[in-house]
């Protein structure tokens, strides 16, 4: 018998220390958050996503009283973008969330689901996808989806 080990490589840092293109982005994604329709949770998540040719595209979470029925903020912006331009990659994705109006503490992280849709948006472009999870104060940054998805479920 034997044990793997499985390790992530994040980038904690701050906003100021973003380059100009991630600070576009996570400004887009804490505008996003405005567009959230969360009457029930009242936990409002804005998503960007740039796009390869520079596009950015927004998402935020879209809730239902029928709850199953409502989507991430991460998914609506993912597939927008595959809804708008199909055959455009997508190189990058930012996220930013708020409870009752005020900006979380701690970086927001996708869900399960949303993590293995953005595997198949990696696998789809062949390309990896970066992931700048915003904070109040601190941004996590993934460079690749496999670092918060380990032994990701494929076909
Ligand atoms: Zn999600």
């Amino acid at each position: 018998m034997e044990q793997m080990k499985l390790s992530a490589k994040i980038t904690v840092c701050r906003y100021n220390e973003l380059s100009s293109d991630e600070k576009i982005l996570v400004d887009e994604a804490r505008a996003a958050l405005l567009a959230a329709y969360a009457p029930y949770s009242r936990f409002r998540v804005g998503a960007a996503a740039r796009l390869a040719d520079g596009r950015i595209v927004r998402g935020s979470n879209q809730e239902n009283a029928s709850f199953p029925a409502g989507l991430c903020a991460e998914r609506t912006a993912l597939f927008s973008a595959g809804a708008l331009a199909p055959d455009v990659p997508v190189e990058a994705i930012a996220l930013a969330a708020e409870a009752d109006g005020v900006p979380t503490l701690a970086p927001i992280t996708p869900c399960g689901i949303c993590r293995q849709v953005m595997l198949e948006t990696e696998n789809r472009y062949k390309k990896p996808l970066r992931i700048l999870m915003c904070g109040r104060d601190e941004v996590y940054i993934a460079s690749s989806v496999r670092d918060l998805l380990p032994l990701a479920f494929s076909l």
